[in-house]
């Protein structure tokens, strides 16, 4: 910690908890005991294996393989996956929006890796797989042996995916499979990846079929871990696939509609992300919140001068409104009502007012809102992101838009 800074307020000053408006008769009502105990566990497990070496993770730039096995362990990365190969199988969406949000509150970049595996990519298996793949990956994706990543976005584009040009080409038995993918999560220490690739030149997002690629494959190769502004700690790389020869068996579901089964799924990636992006904002506005009132100017607390007194209740009414319509989008996917038109609203809503707050955060701040020592400082540049990935804002909108005629 670098002398004369305000080291309480710094990285060690996780977990002040967000101000509770006594007598309010609005309440978060999605979650029931049985999802708070959950939250305490998640709490209890992040504060034992993971917190201690965060500083480690951000210097290596990745999640060592022990976090992976520790949260498999206790259960956490197979919520989704049926008892028979090893998970919890939950069956409530509410229990990995609880584990999105713990995550966030301590980290953004946790919070993505584990979304992309747990959330995102080990589902398409569950849903899709047959029961010899299903038997082959599950078991170790719920004990975190095999760590999966989901490969879309190529090099020449990631929005208009059906667009995408890596492709496998029938020879014999096998398919050959040439190209390549870039930004992905995971991707640099991932065993499995679900790779979604041209498997019919001329049908467009029609000839699109998934891949289970696996890391020993060869002609699987990955470049370096790509340098990013935010969100250090995860591991994001370029995939290569060079003459790569799988089976029918890597297929995942059928040949052909890849592209509609990633559309089917898109909608819990980006719900998982709106989920995130409330937390993280909501927990460092807490911190900041506590910030302004320990943070003395002109004989004051800075919270207390008007301009950061409206600010701080702008900010505190931005998230509290954004976490509600999230929760109706999470009720409503648990109940598997939850459109891909809701979840594009709940995304792009839930990434504009996190980065608006946290840029508000590091303001409130001050020169030590710019110190990579502290936490709001980070937030700042891991959110950047959220308005980027997962289908970008604008992308959002145009599925919107569409929706209303357009
Ligand atoms: C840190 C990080 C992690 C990621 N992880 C993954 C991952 O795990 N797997 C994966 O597959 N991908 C991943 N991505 C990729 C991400 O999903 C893409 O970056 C995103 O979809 C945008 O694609 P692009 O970067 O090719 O931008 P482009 O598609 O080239 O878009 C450039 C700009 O044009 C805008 N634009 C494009 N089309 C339209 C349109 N029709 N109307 C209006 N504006 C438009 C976009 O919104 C954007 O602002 C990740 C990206 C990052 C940065």
């Amino acid at each position: 910690m670098t002398e004369g800074l305000h080291a309480k307020q710094a990285l060690s000053a996780f977990p002040p908890s967000f101000p509770d408006h006594e007598g309010s008769a609005v309440r978060r009502t999605i979650y029931d005991q049985d999802h708070e105990a959950f939250r305490d566990s998640c709490a209890a497990f992040l504060a034992k294996h993971v917190t201690p070496n965060l500083e480690t993770y951000l210097e290596e730039k990745a999640l060592p393989r022990d976090f992976w096995l520790s949260a498999g362990a206790e259960g956490f990365l197979g919520l989704e996956i049926p008892e028979a190969f090893g998970g919890a199988e939950a069956g409530d969406f509410r229990f990995n929006a609880i584990w999105a949000e713990e995550l966030s509150k301590l980290n953004a970049a946790l919070a993505s890796c584990m979304a992309i595996h747990a959330d995102i990519a080990v589902p398409y298996i569950v849903d899709l797989a047959t029961d010899e793949q299903k038997q082959r990956w599950l078991p170790g994706c719920a004990t975190g042996e095999i760590l999966t990543a989901i490969g879309m976005t190529e090099p020449g584009g990631g929005s208009d995916l059906a667009a995408l040009k890596t492709t496998a080409v029938r020879d014999g038995d096998e398919w050959v499979i040439n190209g390549s993918k870039t930004f992905i999560t995971n991707g640099y220490s991932a065993d499995l990846v679900l790779t979604a690739v041209r498997t019919s030149p001329d049908k467009g997002a029609k000839g699109i079929t998934l891949f289970g690629l696996e890391a020993t494959d060869e002609g699987f190769s990955r470049g370096r871990k790509l340098d990013k502004v935010g969100q250090s700690e995860a591991d994001t790389s370029e995939l290569f696939f060079e003459n790569v020869r799988v089976g029918d068996d890597r297929i995942i579901g059928e040949v052909d509609r890849g592209f509609i089964y990633m559309m089917e799924r898109l909608p819990q990636e980006r719900l998982t992300c709106a989920v995130s992006n409330v937390a993280h904002a909501k927990q460092i506005l807490a911190e900041t919140i506590q910030y302004a009132h320990d943070r003395v100017a002109f004989k004051q607390p800075i919270g207390s001068l008007q301009h950061n007194k409206f600010l701080l209740a702008e900010l505190v009414t931005k998230i509290e409104v954004a976490e509600a319509y999230v929760d109706q989008v999470v009720l409503a996917h648990t109940d598997g009502e939850a459109t891909a038109i809701d979840a594009a609203k709940a995304k792009w809503w839930s990434s504009e007012i996190q980065n608006d707050v946290l840029d508000h955060c590091v303001q409130l701040h001050g020169g030590y809102g710019f110190m990579n020592e502290y936490r709001v400082a980070r937030a700042w540049r891991d959110a950047r992101v959220s308005k980027i990935w997962a289908g970008s804002n604008e992308i959002m909108k145009e599925l919107i838009g569409r929706d209303l005629g357009f």
